[in-house]
């Protein structure tokens, strides 16, 4: 994946635990990041909007799968339900607030509208996306997408970033990943 400024990872994740486990990773490197951009204590970095990652793949190739390792790499404890039905589940977290979306369902991109999506991006600091392709002229240019493709076992994951915050991720996840392709 060489396109324009965006920063990728490529890897391979074996079962559902390699998957959790991931998702646990990113959570780590997200957290590294926005710690960061905090210690340059600046009012209006405070109000940014949030970190939008876009999760694209099939049904079941394991976009929820890999938002439950992430949420709980967050500090989530119970259960992750797949927002399918609901279009949004919200987690209270220490970081803040973190939503988690599934626009499966969505017949029209303008329900993004209804549904207060803009305030949910405000007032959280991290959105999780799956479908996004269905909020498509609605939904704002992610930060970082991560494309699932299932494989005759597990699953290959491409992770791009466009945002400086999203490549800051990738750089990090870079650094403590073994066994990880990168390209520019
Ligand atoms: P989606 O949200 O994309 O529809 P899910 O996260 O619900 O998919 O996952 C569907 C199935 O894929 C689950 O049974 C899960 O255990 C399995 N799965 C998730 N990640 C992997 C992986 N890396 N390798 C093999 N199976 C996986
Ligand atoms: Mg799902």
């Amino acid at each position: 994946m060489t396109e324009r400024d965006t920063q990728s990872i490529t890897l391979e994740l074996i079962d559902e635990a390699a998957m959790l486990q991931f998702g646990n990773r990113i959570a780590a490197a997200i957290s590294w990041a926005l710690d960061q951009t905090l210690g340059n204590v600046s009012p209006e970095k405070m109000a940014e909007p949030a970190l939008l990652i876009a999760l694209q793949g099939d049904l079941g190739a394991g976009k929820t799968t890999l938002s439950r390792g992430l949420l709980i790499g967050l500090g989530h404890v119970g259960a992750v339900k797949s927002p399918t039905y609901t279009l949004v589940e919200p987690y209270e977290l220490e970081m803040g607030q973190v939503c988690h979306f599934d626009f499966y369902r969505l017949q029209d991109p303008e329900e993004l509208e209804y549904m207060g999506f803009r305030d949910y991006l405000v007032e959280s600091r991290l959105c999780l996306v799956e479908w996004p392709e269905r909020g498509a002229g609605f939904l704002p240019e992610a930060d970082m997408l991560i494309e699932i493709v299932q494989l005759h076992e597990g699953r290959k994951l491409t992770l791009s970033g466009q945002s400086e915050q999203a490549k800051k991720i990738l750089s990090q996840l870079n650094r403590e990943t073994t066994g990880v392709n990168s390209a520019d």
